[in-house]
Parts: C-alpha cells; structure tokens; sequence
C-alpha cells in the first residue's frame, strides 16, 4: 500500500466517522516558542484550550511536522525522519476514549479489502497510564490481548502542554516486527522489536505547576474533554510495505537509488555507508518540504535548520565518495515522489532548486577552503593523543567560516574530540571585545552628535518630520 493510500484511509475512515477533514497547516509554526509544527495537534491548540471554536468537533488532518530533536537518530533507528507526517483526529469536547480506542482498534485490524490496514491483531501492544484502568477494560473489551498491555508511568504516559492547561494520559500502540528484531517482552523491553505507530492522548484533566512531568498538580476534570491522536505515516507505511525501516519507504527510497547511481555504491552492503544514504534519503525531503513552506537558508533559526539539513546532505554524499554537485541529482527526484500528496510544490520548485543549488554551491567553497586546515588539526589532535583545540576549532569558525557543528561532526568521523569548551570562551571573548570596540566607537560619534546638536539648536528650526520619516519608511 503506498504511503498516499495509507493517508487517504486514514482520513477517509475518520470522515465516515463524522469527522471533518481539514488540511495540513504549515510546517512553520504558529506557536513562537517553537520554530517548527512538531505535531498534528500544534495548529488545533486554540481548540483544545477552548479559546476557539472549531469549524466542527470532530475533525482528522494529515499534519507535516519536522522534529529537530530527532536529527541524530536519522538513519539509525529505523523510525526517526526530521520530516514526517503525522495522521490525526481529534474531538473537541465531543467523543472520549471509549469511540477513541475502538476507532483506532478498527482501523488498524479492518481487512485491507475492507479499507483497514489489516494489522494482525497479535502484533499489536498497547501502553496505558499507571491510573488508567478504563482505559485498559476498553482496550480489552476491543480484543486486545491482556499480555499485549503494559503499564507506564508519568515521564512516558501522560502528557501535558508543559505549562498550566489541558493533560491527561495516553496510550500507546506498538507493532511488534518479530523476535528477529530483539528481545520479547513488549515495548518496555524493546523499542526497535516493537515500532510505536499511535499515540492516543485523553485530555481529561485541567493541570498546574508543571514543573516537571513527574511533579505537577491536577487542578481538577476538565467540563470539555478532547481526544487528541497523532499516528506516524512512514511508520505505518513501512511495516505495511514490509520495508526494514521508514527511509525504504516510496516516498524516501528513490532518493536513495538515486545516491546509489552517483556514487557507485549499492545499498545494503555495508552499514556505515547505509546510514549516509538514509540520512540523504530524510534530510533532501526535510529540506524539500521546508522550502516549500517559504523558509530560505540563513545563519539563524528556521533558516539555520534547513542549512544544517542540506550540508548533512552534501557531506553525507562526499563520504560516499561524490565529488560532484549532488542536489540537482537529488532534490528533482524527492519532488518527483512528493508532488502527488503534495501538488503545490510545482508552484515553488524553480525557486527551491536556486536556493538549494546557490547553498550548494556557497558551501562547496567552504569545505574546499576549511577541509584541509581541518586535516591538519585533526592530526595534530590524534598526535598528541588530544582534542582538536579551541583555538584551531575558533580560527575555522573565523577565518574558514566552518560551523561549529561542521567542526565537531567531521572531527567526530575521524573519532577525535574537540575542546568546545575552550572554542566557546574563544568566541565569548571575540564578542566582548566587539562590544568593547563598538562601545569606544559610540563615544566618539556620541561626542560629535552632541555638537552638532548643539549647533542645529542655535540655527532656526524647519521642521521637517513628515516628509523625512515618509521618504525613511519606504
Ligand atoms: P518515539 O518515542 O518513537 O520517538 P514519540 O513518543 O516522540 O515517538 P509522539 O510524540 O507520541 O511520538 O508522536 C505520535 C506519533 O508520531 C508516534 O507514535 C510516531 O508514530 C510518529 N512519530 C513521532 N516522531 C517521529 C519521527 N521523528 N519520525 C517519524 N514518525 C514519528
């Protein structure tokens, strides 16, 4: 079943439910704290706070989502991407846990010729909250296995906002792949073996000082309790598709075959190189989807991401031996296989493709100018049995214009550490001198402005406000 079917099943189960399908939002977030849209429910919030009425109580929505958080785990877990999409449905106030669970035990245990994704029922665990004994009886009541339960406590299973506001518990469903993946015993015994697909949370309680997951208050029942669900796409996709991870995917692995052909190499043959095709796999797409929401590569924040993502991109393929230009080889081809879910990225493409190239080729001249000063700190380092100093990691930031990141992450390839410690006080020190030589500047200004106030004080005054400040503002 391809990754779309899998979508449209979802939300086309959850429309017959009476929910109202709505689209995916941004991927740039509307909450400020956060740069990105980490989950399905991150545009619903005003919703599930009650500050807004929703368009209908029920609704379900195929949300993008990027998770930084997850960027080292690409391509070694076989369930981490930066870009994913999260399948939703949510109740404001109108159905709770009882329609939740059996909502979700159907869809996934349905037949395939029946419009369900036909999960046998014997792969399927559940997780519930320590205090969640309803939730258990309906699980059970549904045909869940009682030995396919197990019992988790606050840090995994109950969540929150992180602030005052909604929380309640969850439950959580895993596919279990087989002992060929490691060790019996459930999720709690083994998270490869068994694949989190579904997250359903209950939000029942009004909660406050949460401090912590493990030390907060519960004010009280929540008057409107919501449903509030996230289920992992590519997840769901690659168990289905009997792919070994989500990077095999129809949506990821013709971006790997396309690496494959620039760099001579076969996937599946040797590890350490399987991860680089599985990070390029994840990181083009990331990239592609950011871009489509409007981000640009920059020095900071959203823009800062996305760079990262396309030199992971580029270093990756030169570890697999590429010399030449690799995004146009690449990008064309995540387009190619995202263009159906996502149509609006013909609109945007030729305007993606000069950014990335343009980043493609700036970044090329960085790493010709830096690799080889690298190189030679890097030895010294293994050497003398060391770390890379601060101050060769400093004089790559600052004259080579290599990141810190870049820094550590190609030191790391050659298993040598770097002082970071000292490469932050380097820069500490950079900045304060800056601040101390612009401070010296101002007073000289300052002193001239002054006189010249002075002197446009005993000279008769035009005012001339309103057609400076219009001419400043354009
Ligand atoms: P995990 O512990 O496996 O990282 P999570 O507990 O962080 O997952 P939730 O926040 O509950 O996940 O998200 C709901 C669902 O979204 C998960 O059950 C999973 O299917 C999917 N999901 C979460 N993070 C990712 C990711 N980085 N890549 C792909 N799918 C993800």
């Amino acid at each position: 079943m391809r990754t779309s079917e899998i979508a449209n099943r979802y939300t086309g189960y959850f429309e017959k439910q009476g929910h109202l399908v709505l689209p995916s939002a941004s991927l740039i977030s509307p909450n400020p704290t956060t740069l990105f849209t980490i989950a399905g429910m991150v545009p619903f919030v005003p919703y599930l706070l009650g500050e807004q009425t929703p368009p209908k109580t029920r609704v379900t929505s195929n949300q993008k989502c990027v998770r930084t958080l997850d960027i080292d785990e690409v391509g070694k877990t076989t369930r981490h991407g930066t870009f994913f999409q999260m399948l939703g449905n949510f109740s404001f106030g109108d159905y709770f846990k009882e329609e939740a669970i059996h909502y979700a035990w159907e869809l996934l245990t349905k037949p395939q010729s029946e419009g369900g994704y036909g999960f046998d029922t014997e792969k399927l665990w559940v997780t519930t909250f320590t205090d969640d004994e309803e939730a258990r009886a309906i699980w059970r009541n549904e045909g869940m296995d009682p030995e396919h339960m197990q019992v988790m406590g606050m840090e995994d299973n109950f969540w929150t906002m992180g602030g005052p506001g909604p929380g309640g518990p969850c439950s959580e469903i895993y596919v279990d792949r087989g002992p060929q993946y490691g060790k019996e015993g459930g999720p709690i015994a083994d998270e490869n073996r068994y694949t989190e697909i579904w997250d359903l949370v209950f939000e029942n309680y009004e909660v406050d000082n949460v401090k912590s997951k493990t030390d907060l208050h519960i004010v009280g029942e929540l008057a409107n309790k919501n449903i509030d669900t996230g289920m992992g796409l590519e997840r769901v996709a690659y168990l289905l598709q009997g792919k070994e991870n989500i990077y095999e995917t129809d949506e990821m692995f013709p971006v790997i075959q396309a690496a494959e052909k620039l760099s001579g190499l076969t996937y599946g043959e040797k590890e350490e190189d399987d991860v680089r095709f599985r990070v390029v796999a994840d990181h083009v797409r990331s990239a592609l989807m950011i871009m489509s929401d409007g981000v640009r590569p920059s020095n900071e924040g959203r823009g800062y991401v996305l760079r990262r993502l396309l030199r992971r991109t580029m270093r990756s393929m030169k570890m697999l031996g590429v010399q030449e230009e690799v995004l146009p080889e690449l990008l064309p081809v995540s387009k190619s296989v995202m263009n159906a879910s996502y149509p609006e990225l013909n609109d945007s493409f030729a305007d993606i493709e000069n950014a990335a190239y343009g980043e493609e080729d700036a970044f090329r001249r960085t790493l010709d100018n830096g690799t080889t000063i690298l190189d030679v700190a890097v030895n010294k380092a293994k050497a003398s049995g060391s770390a890379v100093s601060g101050a060769d990691a400093f004089a790559l930031h600052d004259t080579y214009g290599f990141p810190i990141e870049l820094t550590l992450e190609m030191a790391s390839e050659q298993g040598v550490q770097v002082d970071e410690d000292a490469f932050r006080s380097l820069m500490a020190e950079q900045k304060a001198r800056a601040r101390a030589d612009a401070l010296k500047k101002r007073g000289n200004v300052d002193l001239s402005v002054y006189d010249d106030v002075k002197k446009s004080l005993e000279a008769p005054i035009d005012f001339l406000g309103y057609t400076d400040m219009s001419s400043r503002s354009r």
